[in-house]
């Protein structure tokens, strides 16, 4: 296990008092590499609070660039990162925030080579992207590569989270939940989305992968959890595994 010194036991005192974490939890996530893939709405407060809890590298990957309609839920980048891309602002925030870190970036569009590359060299995968094709290629490569892939959208006033492990034999994909027919990429540019819910969804992505790194309580494998801020109702589904699914089946 590595030394924490004595700086670092400071700054990450609240979370070591916790018996759950603890000096091992900490030191353990400090040994964690988190892949971040989208760096909006979801992917910024996912990476402000992986870097703030002491996740020890981070790669942050988004090929897009900072545009005035973002800075309304998108919290970490600035109006002087307008221009920059998402991946590189992120990375000076979280560095802002926490500079012991590592933080890698890629910055240009993932091709299923570079994915699986970068999936296989992280411990836990977390979905920030905003369209279907996307999040089927990312959940493909977790299972190829047999990660944990925390997965999260928003829109308008309602959000939901999941953790996937389709790779155990009880457990269910993102392909289990949906497939890739007869699904429009509804975004926020053209549905809209109030501020926060975004911050709810990624918050909550960034405490099922410390658990899921730490092996706390129980995560949502298995569930989908559905947020709903007007009605502030909150459910969670049971996901079954799709024993005819393309992905995950066991042969
Ligand atoms: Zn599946």
């Amino acid at each position: 296990m590595m030394d924490i010194q004595d700086d670092a036991l400071l700054r990450y005192s609240r979370q070591i008092m916790l018996p759950q974490v603890g000096y091992e939890g900490q030191a353990k996530l400090l040994e964690s590499h988190a892949l971040v893939i989208g760096l909006g709405g979801l992917g910024c407060p996912i990476a402000l609070y992986l870097a703030a809890a002491g996740v020890g590298e981070l790669t942050l990957a988004d090929f897009d660039t900072v545009e005035l309609s973002n800075l309304q839920r998108q919290i970490a980048h600035t109006t002087e990162s307008l221009g920059a891309n998402k991946a590189l602002s992120a990375k000076r925030a979280c560095l802002a925030l926490n500079p012991h870190i590592q933080i890698n970036t890629a910055t240009e569009k993932l091709a299923n080579k570079r994915l699986l590359e970068l999936i296989a060299k992280a411990d836990i995968v977390l979905d920030a992207s905003d369209n279907y094709t996307t999040r089927f290629a990312i959940n493909d490569a977790c299972i190829q590569q047999k990660k944990p892939l925390i997965s999260g959208a928003a829109i308008r006033m309602e959000a939901q989270i999941s953790v996937f492990k389709g790779y155990l034999t009880d457990k269910p994909c993102y392909r289990c939940l949906y497939t890739p027919e007869g699904h429009d990429d509804e975004t926020c540019s053209e549905s809209g989305v109030l501020a926060p819910i975004v911050g709810v969804a990624g918050s909550i992505q960034s405490v099922e992968a410390i658990k899921v790194l730490l092996g706390l309580g129980e995560d949502l494998s298995g569930q989908l959890l559905l947020f709903d801020a007007l009605a502030m109702d909150w459910r969670k589904l049971k996901l079954p595994k799709d024993p005819a699914c393309p992905t995950c089946k066991r042969d």
